[in-house]
């Protein structure tokens, strides 16, 4: 559904989030109508006050558990807390934001027949067995643990989205977010690129779990935004799933070193128990993204670590 204006009509839910608010941001850049939908769980409205008197974005304080009647042209499902600390923190409301929120952005997009992209994550591929992943793996999935209402919230998630094309031509897009870092993350959040910052800043000991051995693969979020807006114009026969992320794959211990030469920082590694279902490795496969959306990130991590440590250092004044 179109409507009189010329410009396109973007619904972001999560907008007030980390990556959510890089989104709102960019789109408003391409001269987009933002309609940003957040209910603060995790979003702040910090993240989002330098949009606010911009005549073409808009917020709206919203659950997406609850039907949303709104006229958009697009809809990008960002709305889920992501970090372990807070998907942990009321585990039932992390599979209703993924499930329910997933059935009402969904019904939302087939009665206005919008194009809808779903923000899921590298976490439905749990601790795999296949490395680098690529998309046709299944994953290895632990469906009754701590970390399950998340990813199995978002693996249903895909389910439902698949359903909707498949049984009502929705033009979906779904993109598999590798972990993603930089400026907005939550201080507090546990992550391990805001947590290692964050103490080393302060001085204190950087907390290493397990070995330190296990990999991460780390995307800068301007590096994620740009595929996320690539993805949703790809022709309606692209659905996806496609892996989102930077190829490039660290230990913990790596990281940390990179954190302490960066931030010049003298702070002790010490190390704590892994918790439970960790994934030991990961990596995205991203030849798919790079045929599809013709992209591949571009910033390397000392790069994005600098940013977001500029990012910490001014805020933790
Ligand atoms: P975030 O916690 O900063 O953002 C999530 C936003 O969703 C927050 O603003 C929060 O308040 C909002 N939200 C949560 N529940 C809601 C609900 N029921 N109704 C409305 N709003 C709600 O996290 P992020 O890192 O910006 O992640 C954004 C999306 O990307 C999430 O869906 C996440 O699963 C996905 N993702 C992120 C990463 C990553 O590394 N950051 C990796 C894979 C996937
Ligand atoms: N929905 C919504 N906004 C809309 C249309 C639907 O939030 O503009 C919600 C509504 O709560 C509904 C859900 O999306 O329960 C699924 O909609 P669908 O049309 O697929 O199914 P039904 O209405 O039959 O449950
Ligand atoms: N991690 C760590 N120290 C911390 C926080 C996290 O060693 O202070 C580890 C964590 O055990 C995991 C990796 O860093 O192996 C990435 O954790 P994060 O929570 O950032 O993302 P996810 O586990 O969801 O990929």
């Amino acid at each position: 559904m179109r409507s009189y204006s010329v410009r396109k009509r973007v619904l972001v839910t999560g907008g007030a989030g980390f990556i959510g608010s890089h989104l709102c941001e960019r789109l408003l850049e391409q001269d987009a109508d933002v309609l940003c939908v957040d209910n603060f769980f995790t979003g702040v409205k910090d993240n989002i006050a330098h949009l606010i008197g911009n005549a073409h974005f808009e917020l709206m304080r919203h659950d997406v558990t609850f039907p949303l009647y709104v006229e958009v042209d697009e809809i990008y499902n960002l709305a889920c807390p992501a970090a372990p600390i807070h998907y942990q923190f009321d585990p039932v409301q992390t599979t209703k934001t993924s499930v329910h929120g997933a059935i009402n952005m969904l019904g939302l997009a087939k009665r206005v027949k919008a194009k809808i992209l779903q923000a899921s994550t590298s976490e439905v591929y749990g601790d795999p067995k296949v490395h680098p992943q690529t998309e046709d793996y299944w994953g290895n999935v632990n469906p009754i643990g701590f970390r399950s209402c998340y990813d199995e919230g978002k693996r249903c998630a895909e389910t439902l989205f698949f359903d909707y094309h498949r049984q009502h031509k929705l033009r979906i897009k779904v993109a598999r977010i590798f972990n993603t870092y930089g400026p907005r993350m939550h201080p507090n959040d546990g992550r391990v690129v805001s947590n290692f910052i964050v103490q080393a800043l302060k001085g204190e000991p950087i907390t290493i779990y397990g070995k330190g051995s296990q990999t991460r693969s780390f995307c800068y979020v301007d590096d994620l935004v740009d595929a996320l807006i690539r993805l949703m114009a790809t022709p309606d026969g692209f659905t996806g799933p496609v892996n989102l992320g930077n190829p490039g794959e660290f230990t913990m211990v790596e990281l940390a070193k990179k954190v302490l030469a960066l931030t010049g920082s003298k702070s002790e590694l010490v190390y704590k128990p892994l918790p439970e279902d960790d994934p030991m490795q990961r990596k995205p496969d991203i030849g798919l993204a790079a045929r599809e959306l013709g992209w591949k990130p571009t910033i390397p991590l000392d790069d994005g670590l600098r940013r977001t440590i500029d990012y910490f250092r001014a805020r933790e004044g």
